[in-house]
């Protein structure tokens, strides 16, 4: 029986398919859980910090009320299972706010957020394009001083080396993408700022990358459904392999991916169906989760606050 194919693709869907396809298998299709990390659960954090700096009149986005937003997004987070996870005692919890506030400090260092336009925060994206259902996450969307859409992702783990330019500029190129069809307008500029280094990258979408956008996620697409039809997810031992939560059910370490085929289907059954959530064309994440329903995204106008 073949597997079932996901019904969406989005930014990091095609880049763990790209890494490990059975990686890909165990969290898109069997749908294991994966335990919360101090990385992701971080990066929650600062997001949320950053979302809440950015709906404060710009005059106010200064780094005080920056650290003041984090520690309202810390209170909030406190009680979140992926939070809780962790099971962080008081020296390991001051640990990881104290990096969560260096990453939120780093990011004044990248640009001065009093001058950005966001017309959109931690928008939640969705569209068809090319018989494939994207969707994703779009930390922020703005205008540039000429009026034109600008997309910007926070990354709050270490930058890839340079040789990698291309790959870690491709989600962005995703979002860009989907504006476009969504929006019927290219954004001008995507940009990346790796808040760690920090380290802004940039480039401005054309219709070559656009139609290289395009070709990879058709190509990745028409993957993902050989590997469902065959039944073909083939392990690729990597350095990510370390961070994989999936090893118990590897054969690349003694594990059996059956196993994780029975328990899916246990999982399914015990939920009495399932699906992937509820989908929305375009909408504005909540704190709480990318599957929440949201309001429409903001007209393309400057905001008069800005
Ligand atoms: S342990 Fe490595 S090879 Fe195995 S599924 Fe994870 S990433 Fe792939």
């Amino acid at each position: 029986m073949a597997f079932p194919v996901p019904r969406t693709l989005s930014p990091s869907k095609v880049t763990t398919f790209t890494d490990c396809a059975l990686a890909f298998r165990f969290s898109a299709i069997d749908r294991l859980p994966e335990p919360p990390t101090v990385a992701a659960t971080r990066g929650t954090l600062v997001h949320s910090a950053l979302e809440r700096l950015h709906l404060l009149p710009p005059a106010d986005r200064t780094v005080d009320a920056a650290l003041a937003c984090l520690d309202e997004a810390e209170r909030e987070l406190r009680d979140h299972p992926d939070y809780v996870g962790l099971g962080l005692d008081d020296e390991q919890a001051a640990a990881f706010r104290d990096e969560a506030a260096a990453l939120v400090r780093n990011y004044f260092r990248l640009e001065d957020p009093r001058s950005v336009r966001a017309i959109g925060l931690e928008l939640m994206v969705e569209a068809e394009v090319d018989g494939v259902r994207l969707r994703g996450i779009i930390d922020r969307l703005e205008l540039d001083e000429d009026g034109e859409l600008v997309v910007t992702d926070y990354k709050t783990g270490s930058a890839p080396p340079t040789t990698h330019e291309r790959k870690r500029l491709s989600g962005v190129h995703f979002y860009a993408l989907l504006c476009e069809e969504l929006l019927g307008r290219r954004p001008r500029t995507v940009q990346l700022l790796h808040l760690k280094e920090p380290l802004a990258i940039s480039t401005h979408p054309t219709d070559r990358s656009t139609r290289g956008t395009r070709r990879t996620l058709r190509a990745v697409w028409q993957a993902v459904e050989r590997a469902c039809e065959r039944e073909d997810f083939r392990p690729r031992r990597s350095a990510l392999c370390g961070y994989c939560a999936f090893q118990a059910y590897c054969p690349v370490f003694g594990g059996d991916p059956d196993a994780a085929r029975r328990l899916a289907e246990e999982r399914a059954a015990e939920a009495d169906g399932g699906g992937e959530g509820v989908p929305v064309a375009v909408g504005q994440a909540g704190a709480a989760g990318a599957d929440d329903p949201a309001p429409t995204l903001a007209p393309l106008t400057p905001s008069p606050a800005s």
